[in-house]
């Protein structure tokens, strides 16, 4: 074998069947609508299972994100702190409410917010009320303390388990830690509506605004009477009979996904190179995306432009460029570390925040890490082929 003859996807939708069922009894019921049994059945069954008294069902994990900044009241020129190496799903919402992103960068041991980034950054700026933090590629983030300097500061955290759903910090799970929290059901996440995501909170009020803003703000009257700007961002009944028929396999999909990990790490540990970090005793990753970082010393040239990347080959030495490339070149898919916030052209002229500013921990992630095929659906066989691939790399 040279190449795969079906490709191998970084993460593709698993179904198993259920799916369809509860898709079509919302057909034969005529619940092809924001209402309807799968909705409350999903609502009811994810607030539970995560530990949150509400589940607010919505139309993506973006749109959960955007009401988020609502209810924390943000308003035009207020500064937000946000996790500085995510998808930038996680930011925009900011910005529609008028906001201003202000990038914490990102630590070591898990890739996610440097608690000792956010501690300087609210000696600089000390009345930011919103701190939005991302538990990346399914790997939870130093909760504790980023709780504790957030309770000191008075400031609210909005959580983006949207890579995260089913992890846990300290036995709790994550969509939990935020006064309102995020996860996501798009098609690549560890289980899928095709699309669709939720708001989780504990406080009555805000699920009820969140309700009512998502279903274009309808008060309370017998005519369509508005008092405040709405949204529409309500699920679909179909969408949800997906979520709700994958909801039993979240399990499945985290133990398969956490073997694929487990896998690639013994596999690799003679390389020069390390898996995305977490810390054992405190956290149970969901394992959603394997990736990898290469020893500073293994890295062979590599320059990026804002579209291009090139490198020159050196022995024994490689970098993300070339082994994405010979990834691909097998028809499997990998990616490249999410490029941080403070590197994109739309957020560049926002402040960032580095614990130490002689180093750029985002900036060095992106340069030496890249997302393995982490595909539930890869075969050992197929995962052996890619780590023969990626070894022959370091060569
Ligand atoms: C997927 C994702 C989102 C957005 O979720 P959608 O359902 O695609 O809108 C937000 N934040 C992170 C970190 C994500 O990975």
């Amino acid at each position: 074998m040279n190449k795969f003859e079906n490709k191998v996807y970084l993460s593709s939708p698993t179904m198993h069947g259920e799916e369809l069922k509860y898709m079509t009894e919302a057909f034969d019921k005529n619940w092809m609508s924001t209402v309807g049994e799968n909705i409350n059945y999903i609502e009811n069954a994810i607030s539970k299972r995560v530990g949150v008294n509400y589940a607010v069902a919505l139309s993506a994990g973006t749109c959960a994100l955007h009401l988020c900044m609502k209810l924390a009241g943000i308003k035009r020129g207020d500064l937000v702190f946000c996790s500085d190496m995510t998808f930038d799903a996680t930011v925009n919402p900011v910005v529609y409410e008028g906001g201003i992103p202000v990038f914490i960068d990102t630590e070591y041991d898990t890739w996610n917010m440097d608690p000792a980034a956010l501690e300087k950054a609210f000696e600089i700026y000390p009345n930011v009320k919103t701190v939005v933090v991302a538990n990346l590629y399914g790997t939870p983030c130093k909760m504790d303390e980023i709780k504790k300097i957030c309770d000191k500061h008075n400031a609210i955290i909005v959580e983006d388990a949207a890579e995260s759903f089913g992890a846990t910090y300290k036995g709790i799970q994550t969509g939990t830690f935020g006064k309102y929290n995020v996860i996501s059901f798009n098609g690549n996440k560890i289980i899928t509506g095709s699309s669709g995501g939720m708001l989780l909170t504990d406080s009555k009020e805000a699920a009820d605004k969140a309700r009512k803003w998502s279903t274009q703000a309808r008060e309370n009257a017998p005519w369509y009477q508005h008092k405040e700007i709405g949204y529409n961002y309500r699920m679909s009944n179909v969408i949800a009979g997906v979520v709700r028929g994958q909801l039993p396999y979240l399990e499945e999909h985290i133990a398969q996904k956490k073997v694929i990990y487990e896998r690639y790490k013994e596999a690799f540990k003679d390389l020069p190179c390390s898996m995305n970090p977490y810390i054992e005793s405190d956290m149970q990753p969901n394992f959603w995306l394997s990736c990898m970082l290469i020893d500073k010393n293994a890295m062979c040239k590599q320059v990026r432009s804002e579209s291009e990347a090139r490198y020159i080959k050196e022995k024994g030495k490689t970098c993300p460029t070339e082994i994405l490339e010979k990834i691909a070149s097998v028809n499997a898919e990998g990616r490249p570390i999410w490029k941080p916030m403070h590197m994109q052209p739309i957020y560049r002229n926002n402040s960032f925040i580095a614990n130490d500013k002689n180093v750029d921990v985002g900036m060095d992630i992106f340069e030496r890490g890249l997302c393995l095929p982490s595909d539930n659906k890869m075969t050992p066989e197929q995962q052996d082929f890619i780590i023969s691939v990626i070894k022959e790399c370091f060569e």
